[in-house]
């Protein structure tokens, strides 16, 4: 049996098998423990870590001690977030984010709440982004943080990050950007866009799973952070535990190679999404969640009017690995948030799919694809009418 398409590129990626070589010799040969200072192996890792953090700062117009290794995008969100609530406690107790935002901000911003603190989530556009307007009547003095995601892992939208970042900085409020979805896809720069934490992942842009990175600005202004892991003392205190060097070398390694093809993949892979979505969009009923325009390349998300959500997603099984609602609270059926904070009722915005298009697909995958989705929505809507 042939296995389904994959496209779901916004819940992972395969490791590119570049990756993959770059981190094979950190495994066996150069396995040494980064903070081991007494010997060779413990060198030989450390400038390993060392180089990875240089990639990686280069990548978003930072210094290399302004990275902060952790296990993924999930970790540095609760990193950032919990951790300038506890250290900016005496500054003020209120947090502002967004209705769109990734569980990993949600949730850690809902936990503060229980410990008093006062969380504001905006309402977005029924385009799915952030009015800048809407953001600047909700800042008050004692405002410590702003979080808005740079791209958004359900309907790709992307955020006015500069005029959000500009903003914060005027009214010196701190601003946490979650760039899981972004990374390698669009343009970062911290200084240009004044942002002062940035979340990372590495298995979104065809890295390995289980390591990313929180880029924690350490001049204009210097943000101060409580660690939310306690123990050796790494990464300057502010996450302790031994670097998992083999993920980091394939994180910096997958990072680079995606910002050297940046500009022909993201044009070859928005292609394919108008591919897909040109057949599609000729049936009746099929609408485009999220801006038509601000929004990455691989991102087509629709909704289907007239069909069950399930059963749609049941047809497509065979042929296509795709998502429907939310992946990442993944198990659950309830429809999902980001769909609803456009605006969406509930019967439609469960009735709505998600293709995360990537490096490895091609026209005939697409071809295939919109032929078996046009096939299955005609088919359950006749269904339907019988
Ligand atoms: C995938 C994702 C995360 C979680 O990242 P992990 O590295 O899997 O913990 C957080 N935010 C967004 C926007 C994501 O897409």
């Amino acid at each position: 049996m042939q296995r389904p398409i994959y496209l779901d590129c916004h819940a992972t990626t395969p490791v590119d098998p570049l990756v993959m070589a770059a981190m094979l010799p950190y495994f066996t040969e150069h396995f040494g423990n980064a903070a081991s200072s007494g010997h060779l192996y413990g060198w030989e890792a450390d400038a390993a870590v060392q180089q990875a953090r240089e990639t990686l700062a280069c990548a978003i117009g930072a210094a290399p001690e302004e990275i902060v290794f952790t296990s993924g995008a999930t970790e540095a969100n609760n990193l950032a977030i919990k951790g300038v609530a506890e250290a900016y406690l005496n500054k003020g107790r209120h947090i502002i984010t967004v209705a769109t935002e990734h569980s990993a901000v949600l949730d850690p911003c809902r936990y503060l709440q229980t410990l008093g603190f006062d969380v504001t989530v905006l309402p977005v556009q029924t385009d799915g982004l952030l009015a800048l307007a809407t953001l600047e009547r909700s800042l008050r003095p004692e405002t410590i943080l702003v979080s808005v995601m740079a791209a958004n892992n359900e309907i790709g939208v992307l955020q006015p990050l500069a005029a959000i970042g500009a903003l914060c900085h005027e009214r010196q409020v701190l601003f946490h950007t979650d760039a899981a979805q972004a990374i390698g896809k669009i343009p970062l720069d911290v200084e240009a866009m004044n942002i002062d934490l940035m979340s990372l992942t590495a298995h979104k842009v065809y890295g390995p799973k289980g390591v990313g990175a929180l880029y924690v600005r350490r001049r204009n202004p210097r943000v101060q952070l409580a660690p939310q892991l306690h123990g050796g003392g790494h990464e300057r205190g502010l996450r302790s535990g031994t670097l998992y060097v083999p993920q980091i070398v394939g994180f910096a390694k997958a990072v680079a190679l995606a910002i050297a093809a940046m500009p022909q993949e993201t044009e070859r892979v928005a292609k394919l999404r108008d591919r897909l979505w040109q057949p599609l969009s000729q049936l009746n009923g099929i609408g485009l969640n999220g801006h038509p325009t601000k929004r990455l390349a691989g991102n087509l998300n629709i909704s289907v009017a007239g069909v069950d959500g399930q059963a749609l997603l049941l047809g497509l099984q065979p042929v296509v690995a795709v998502s429907s609602g939310s992946a990442c609270s993944s198990k659950s059926i309830a429809p999902s948030h980001v769909l609803e904070a456009l605006g969406h009722d509930n019967a439609l915005a469960s009735a709505s799919m998600r293709f995360g298009i990537g490096r490895f697909n091609t026209e005939q995958e697409i071809d295939r694809v919109a032929e078996c989705a046009i096939a299955t929505i005609q088919s359950l809507r006749q269904v339907a009418r019988v």
